[in-house]
């Protein structure tokens, strides 16, 4: 993408705008292109609006393979150095979050996706430091849906047995929520949740693939496969260093870290949805989730805020509760608002791009 814009150094959370290339059903319904990319600039205009954001990747742009390179490697390798990392992908539903992470990943083909990019490079590196580290290799996948946390790999769960299929209420009322508890040291772990030890690629993406095919789906006007929840691939890893013989049982150095892979829930507004009372109490929620979001980043971006100390509202929903350790302090992220450069969903457009503005 374009040259990231000045910056403070200490800059703890990026933002970046990917716009996805007009679909084939837009181009039939005579759908135009409603944003522009200035030329050189990490900057887009939509109507006599021009946001600025840390990169910009368009149709118009640079390939969406260096989103990996610019936005996400950097947290791969801070992963490796201790630090916790969060990767976000917002924006309405069909605007590309899914395709972008590769969250449903099927193992086959990945062109630059986030996610398979991820997990090459984490067992690149473990290749390349086996002699001399230890490491230990864990993967957990959960949605947060109307404000409740699910394990999707749990394999107890009444979906995989093929029970409740029938209707989304069923399949929802027959899972066990997951607590989420802190930690004295201030860390965030989710009771009894499934943690996998995987030890290559393959492993790693068949749970992604497991927990992308237990994810709660229901229709929508906007989009049959519209998805309504915050889907959460966490990747953990421990590393002991081995210092040899001599060294046994003297200060055991373990690094543990952990870097969150959120495709978040569709940003549309609950009316778009045009549904029944059950849909519009999901938006709700959801947006409780986002909004929540919202409020974390911008204040964390916020230098005069966060110098004074002021209050951080993780609280206010089980998203931010979540992250809470992985966003803003010592750790690093990146959101990357997806948006559709159709004119028909010029609004909702304009909606990300004002809130990805607002988180930096
Ligand atoms: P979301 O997860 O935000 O609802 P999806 O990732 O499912 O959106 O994308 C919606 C549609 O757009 C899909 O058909 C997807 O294949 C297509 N799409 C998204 N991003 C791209 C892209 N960069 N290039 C080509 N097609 C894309
Ligand atoms: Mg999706």
């Amino acid at each position: 993408g374009a040259a990231p814009h000045d910056r403070d150094s200490s800059q703890c959370v990026r933002v970046a705008v990917n716009i996805r290339p007009l679909i084939t059903p837009e181009l039939l319904n005579g759908c135009t292109d409603c944003i522009t990319v200035i030329p050189g600039e990490p900057q887009v205009q939509i109507g006599s609006h021009v946001f600025t954001y840390d990169y910009v990747y368009g149709n118009k742009g640079s390939p969406s393979s260096s989103i990996f390179d610019d936005c996400v490697a950097p947290l791969v390798e801070a992963l490796f150095h201790g630090y916790n990392a969060t990767v976000l992908a917002y924006g309405q539903t069909g605007s590309g979050k899914t395709y972008t992470m590769g969250t449903n990943y099927n193992g086959e083909e990945s062109s630059g996706r986030i996610i398979p990019k991820v997990m090459e490079m984490i067992f690149r590196h473990v290749e390349t430091m086996k002699d001399s580290t230890e490491f230990l290799i864990r993967v957990s996948f959960i949605e947060i849906f109307k404000e409740e946390v699910f394990d999707l790999l749990d394999s107890s769960s009444s979906i995989s047995k093929g029970e409740g299929m029938s209707s989304a209420k069923t399949v929802g009322a027959a899972r066990v929520p997951i607590q989420i508890r802190e930690t004295v040291m201030g860390g965030i772990t989710l009771a009894g949740v499934t943690e996998a030890e995987v030890r290559s690629k393959e492993e790693m993406s068949s749970y992604l693939l497991r927990g992308s095919l237990s994810r709660a789906t229901g229709s929508t006007n906007m989009n049959s496969q519209s998805s309504r929840s915050h889907a959460i691939f966490t990747i953990t890893v421990e590393q002991k260093k081995n210092l040899g013989e001599s060294h046994n049982d003297v200060g055991d150095d373990i690094l543990c870290s952990k870097l969150h892979l959120v495709d978040l829930a569709g940003s549309e507004r609950a009316k778009r949805t045009g549904a029944d009372g059950m849909r519009l109490k999901e938006g709700i929620h959801i947006n409780k989730g986002l909004l929540a979001l919202g409020n974390v980043i911008s204040a964390l971006g916020d230098d005069r805020k966060r110098k004074e100390g002021a209050h951080i509202p993780y609280r206010d929903s089980k998203l931010t509760r979540l992250l809470q350790d992985s966003l803003g302090g010592n750790s690093k992220t990146v959101m990357i608002a997806c948006v559709s450069p159709a004119d028909t969903n010029a609004e909702e457009t304009l909606n990300t791009l004002k809130y990805a503005n607002r988180a930096r």
